[in-house]
């Protein structure tokens, strides 16, 4: 089986080819038009998406050596996202299926931060049902309980940002370029988590919260820089050390509290933050600490692109859970839905 599939929910245009399980090709256009904008714009994403899309898809079946008419089926990404991203790989999909006279399959982002790890792929290993899935990204953050591909259960989200906007957020505070997750990670490594202390929200259940933090680091910050106006250039290391480990504190209790109360010992993370150096020690650490297995994706499906996207297009194809033409993109998406 020769899956397409397409990625636009957000600021990267993707489009990948999957042979089965196996990804032959995951070509990923990230914008940066953003960076001078510290943040995403909609509309300039929508723009961008159609200028990438056909090259970027070029690009992915010419990679994987296959032509368009080997095709078994396209899957794309019908949300959660910013709508006119969506539209985009959308109509894309649509008119080549409806072209190419194949299948159709909608595929929920959320829903394939977490089956990326069921991809084939030497450096990865899939995680047994059932599971614990928790999904650090840009605009989400949530504990999964995963009984099987598509019987999934929310167990707790976020109640006001997620973890990777806490991340540029506090990147942005401390002037550093959008998006700032990357480089709070790169500097944590130098300095000590210690350092400085930030207060951790207190929500009950499994759900987080992170605009508390923002808040505390503005007030931390502006305190220390009207005496030193270099404090945030002499101390960066430490203060994103400080930062990092007060955000995967938070994750750790939550996730921690969630495997005792369900008892499921296989804990998988997925999402742009997964990529974050400090949270892949906690989990490699709780292997020993906790006795958990833990599952990590390779960075490439961490962040957004569309070899997970066609991992779940496999998925669904087997399950012959096709869609037809009349699908529209769906900006607010739950999981499960
Ligand atoms: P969603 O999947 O919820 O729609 P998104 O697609 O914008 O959101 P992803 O691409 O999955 O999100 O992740 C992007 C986020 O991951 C950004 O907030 C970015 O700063 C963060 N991020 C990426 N690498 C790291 C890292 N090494 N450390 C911390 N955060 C990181
Ligand atoms: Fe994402």
């Amino acid at each position: 089986i020769y899956i397409l599939a397409i990625e636009s929910s957000c600021d990267d245009t993707s489009a990948a080819v999957l042979c089965n399980t196996k990804v032959l090709s995951n070509v990923v256009a990230t914008q940066e038009i953003h960076k001078q904008y510290g943040g995403v714009v909609p509309e300039l994403a929508s723009r961008a998406h159609q200028q990438n899309i056909v090259p970027v898809v070029h690009q992915a079946l010419a990679k994987a050596n296959i032509d368009k008419k080997q095709l078994s089926a396209i899957a794309f990404t019908r949300g959660p996202g910013l709508m006119g991203s969506l539209l985009v790989g959308t109509s894309f999909a649509k008119s080549l299926a409806l072209a190419l006279n194949i299948p159709l399959i909608e595929v929920n982002h959320m829903e394939a931060h977490i089956l990326a790890h069921f991809i084939d792929d030497e450096e990865m290993t899939a995680p047994p049902f059932p599971f614990l899935g928790m999904t650090i990204s840009g605009g989400h953050t949530q504990i999964v309980k995963v009984n099987h591909y598509f019987d999934m259960e929310v167990l707790g989200e976020t109640l006001d940002d997620a973890v990777g906007e806490a991340f540029d957020k506090s990147a942005k505070l401390m002037g550093l370029p959008y998006p700032g997750g990357p480089l709070v990670d790169k500097h944590a490594r130098k300095g000590n988590p210690s350092a400085f202390s930030f207060p951790k929200p207190k929500v009950d259940g499994l759900n987080f919260s992170f605009s508390g933090l923002k808040t505390s680091i503005l007030y931390f910050l502006q305190k220390h820089t009207k005496n030193n106006p270099n404090f945030v250039q002499e101390n960066i290391d430490d203060i994103c050390a400080s930062v990092q480990h007060t955000i995967l504190e938070i994750l750790m209790e939550k996730l921690d509290k969630a495997a005792k109360e369900t008892g499921i010992k296989h804990v998988a993370i997925g999402g742009g933050v997964a990529a974050n150096s400090g949270i892949r020690q906690r989990l490699q650490d709780a292997r020993e600490t906790k006795g958990w297995t833990t599952y990590i994706p390779k960075f490439q499906y961490c962040t957004d692109n569309a070899g997970m996207i066609g991992i779940v297009g496999y998925l669904k194809f087997m399950e012959n859970q096709f869609t037809d033409q009349g699908i529209a993109a769906k900006a607010r998406y739950a999981i499960g839905s």
